[in-house]
Order: C-alpha cells, then structure tokens, then sequence
C-alpha cells in the first residue's frame, strides 16, 4: 500500500536514473530527516548513510556550522553574480582556500554549479584554447569506458556508461573512450596489476597514434571510478598514463568530483594516485552538499592562455548565473575549514583500516567476487560464480536486490549493475563502520 506521499511523487515527478516503468509500481523512498550519518525516512524509520547521500555528505546530515554559514550569508548577501568583473568576500576566499590546498600549483579557480557543467567548463576551455594556440584541429578528448563525468551533453559524451549514450545521440564526434582500468573484471589470466597498467597505457598510446597526436587535446579521468563502480587504479595505472600524455602534449584533467576533500586518504585523490593533472573539477564534498557548487581549478598554462586571448578577442563568453553564488561559497569556506580543524583526512586515516578490513572481508562471503576500496570508498563485485567470476544475468538485478535488503536492515547502499558501492559520510565512526558492514552481511545473506 502506497503513502499518500508516494502517490503524490508517482503523479508529478519524473526521476533522475530511475526506471521509470518500475516505479510507477513501487514508489519512493521518501526520506524527511538527517542526524549525524543518519536518515530517517517519513515513517520515522533509521537509515545508516553507506552513500553520503551521493558521495557528497561528507559531514552528515546536521551540521550546525554549516546551517548557520548558509543562514548568516543568506541574510548578509544572498546572490551576487561575478559576471563583467563584479566580485565578492566569499568566492575569493573560496579561491585563495582552493590555491592553497590544491594538489598541484594552481593558478585560477572558475565556480559552476554542479559536477557535470565543471566538466563541461572543462571541454570548453579545453576547445578555446586550442584555437587560441592556433591549432585548431587539436580537439579531441579521451575518457574512459566505465568513467563518469555527468550528463551535459557534453559530459555525458564524456561518460563511458552505456545508459547515458544510448537513444541520446550520444556520444559528442570528437569524445573517444579507451579501456576501462579494472583489473579484477579485465585483467587476462595471470597478468599482474603492473602488467595489466602497461596494457592500458600501450592501449592509449595506440588510441592516440590512431587518432593522430595533434589532434588529441585532453584525457579525462577519476582518481577512483564512482559511478562505474567503485573501482580503484590498479597499480602503477596513473605514472604510465601520465607518461603518455606527456609524450603528446595532452591535457590532464583530473575529475575529482567524488574524491576530492579527504575521501582517498589525502585531500585529493590525484595526490594519493599521483595524476599529473593540469586543471581539476570539483563538487560534491567542497560544500559537503549543503549547496549546489562546483569550481573548475586550472594552471597557469592554462589560465594565460584564456587570458591572451581575451587580450585579442575580448570577453571570455562563458559562465553561468550561479557561478561563484555567495552562499555556496562562504558554505565551501566553512566546509574546508571544518575538514582543516576537525583533521578530516587524519580521521580518513585513522577509520580507514577498519573500513577496508570490513570491506575485503565481504570477499569471504559466496556471493561476491571482489571487494576493493581506498580511504573511505569501495565497491563489492557480486558474482554468480567465484572461480570463473561468471557475472549474474543483469535482468536478474542480484545487485540491486542486496541493496534493497540492505534497505531493509537500515542501510542506505548504491548498486550499479552487479557492483555496490561504499561511500559514507567522512565523519563516520569505527563502530558505525562496523555496525554498516553487519547490515551489508545480513543482506548479502538474504540476497543468496
Ligand atoms: N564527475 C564525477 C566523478 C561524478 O561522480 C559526478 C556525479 O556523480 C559528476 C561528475 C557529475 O556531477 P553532478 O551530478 O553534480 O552534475
């Protein structure tokens, strides 16, 4: 029987990366409240937070600082526009913090709103500025399959998820994607993580001879794939690529939307991988959600070539109304500050080994092929035979299933396909960590 609430959803809202069809029949989860890593949903039921939301909360649900942030900014100056030159206290600030903690030197900061139109940001400066190096043919941009980057047009071009492309006339001409970098799905037989990396990077290189060298302008790629399925870098994966690109004087942008503030055990993930990236997009944690925000850092390089270029033709025609909005900023200022005072990649650290043990531990457990994580992500491979890692027919949804027991048991997960991921609230605590794996195993359980 549907709530009253649930009806009212099934008649007026279509849902982002919902089937459609199915809910229809089953309706919502309609969540009302957060405290802590906990949601409580419109029956009061408690849910422990395996997601942080989507990868974003990194300090729960309840933050009073952040409240208050949002709140005193609201009443001070609740929307400027930085269009024509026009500035305010809270994006600087927001920028010297971003300058300063970035993993690689800096040179300038341009706000957005969400993950995907950074990435669009990206593209776009990625094509200006190549005309503006009067090469004008040195366009295209690599990705990889299984990548996520959003879904703009263009960063759904971006993204190597079928889901995205198919019937959307998608991909972009121009957006290319080389081989997905999971060793546990794609290694042959026997090949070690080192060998496996080397036949990634030879598979760019090729890609790249293929295509011609000036004409590829960018590689775009996750520290940790999100939405492709939790999957960490092999070893060695991010010294070979960067090799190659510098080869051919390609572009690294480095997406660390969902890695980004302490989720891989540093600040960034292009730290704990070593990417040598030239311009990076953020979102998600840099607000810890509580408002939409997103900042696309860039190099020096990069930036005096924008720069130049206005010097010949005038404006920089891009941008949009919410860049930079004042309360998303001074919300970011008041998130990093929180992550410098409170240690937040000390406490990564610290609860890091716990959550990792309890994650492989998930590997003893008949239903699943692999479980891999790093600082505080993971994913959980279910397979329907261990030995020949044999995938379930995916009409048979085994992944979605254990994350609606785990539902059931008050776990909030996230499955993609047959993979489930783990991506909790920062500030979540060993027993809570404990107690979310306990949830999972029972749910795995039900799910045999
Ligand atoms: N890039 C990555 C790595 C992401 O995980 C996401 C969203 O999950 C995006 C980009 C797109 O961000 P948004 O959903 O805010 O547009």
């Amino acid at each position: 029987m549907l709530s009253n609430l649930a009806v009212r959803d099934i008649e007026t809202l279509v849902h982002p990366y919902t089937n459609l069809a199915a809910h229809r029949e089953t309706g919502p989860l309609v969540l009302e409240s957060g405290k802590g890593v906990y949601v409580y949903d419109s029956n009061g039921k408690e849910y422990l937070e395996g997601m942080a939301g989507l990868w974003c909360t990194a300090l729960g649900y309840s933050n009073q600082e952040l409240i208050e942030t949002a709140y005193e900014q609201m009443k001070k100056l609740p929307f400027q526009h930085i269009f024509g030159g026009r500035s305010h206290d809270p994006a600087i600030e927001l920028a010297e913090k971003l300058k300063e903690i970035a993993p690689v030197p800096i040179s300038k900061v341009f706000y957005g709103a969400s993950g995907s139109d950074a990435n669009d940001t990206q593209i776009k400066i990625v094509w200006y500025m190549n005309n503006a190096l009067g090469r004008p043919q040195k366009k295209k941009i690599i990705s990889r399959l299984k990548g996520y980057h959003g879904v703009t047009v263009a960063s759904a071009s971006l993204t190597g998820l079928p889901n995205n492309h198919i019937d959307f006339d998608l991909p972009l001409p121009g957006i290319l994607h080389t081989s997905c970098p999971h060793h546990y799905r794609f290694a042959e037989p026997g090949e070690s993580e080192q060998d496996f990396s080397s036949r990634m990077a030879a598979e760019l290189e090729e890609m790249i001879l293929r295509e011609g060298p000036d004409t590829v302008a960018a590689f775009i790629a996750e520290p940790v794939m999100g939405a492709g399925g939790a999957i960490t870098p092999p070893a060695g994966y991010f010294e070979k690529i960067n090799a190659v690109l510098a080869k051919y004087d390609i572009l690294f942008i480095a997406d660390e939307v969902i890695t980004g503030f302490g989720r891989t055990g540093n600040m960034f993930g292009t730290t704990t991988y070593g990417l040598a990236a030239d311009t990076l997009s953020c979102a998600k944690q840099i607000t810890s959600a509580y408002f939409p925000l997103s900042a696309v850092m860039m190099n020096e390089r990069v930036y005096e070539v924008l720069v130049d270029q206005s010097r010949k033709i005038g404006t920089f025609g891009h941008g949009n109304t919410y860049a930079g909005h004042p309360v998303g900023c001074a919300v970011a200022v008041k998130t990093l500050e929180i992550y410098q005072r409170e240690r937040i990649v000390e406490h990564v650290r610290s609860v890091s080994p716990t959550f990792l043990r309890r994650l492989t531990k998930l590997e003893e457990h008949p239903l699943v092929g692999e479980a891999r994580g790093v600082g505080m992500i993971g994913g959980v491979e279910l397979v329907r035979d261990k030995a020949t890692k044999a995938s379930f027919e995916i009409k048979k949804g085994v992944g979605p299933k254990s994350v609606l027991f785990a539902q059931q048991e008050g776990l909030i997960l996230r499955a993609m396909g047959d993979r489930v991921a783990f991506c909790p609230p920062l500030i979540m605590k060993e027993a809570e960590i404990e107690e979310m794996f306990d949830r999972y195993e029972r749910a795995l359980d039900k799910t045999l």
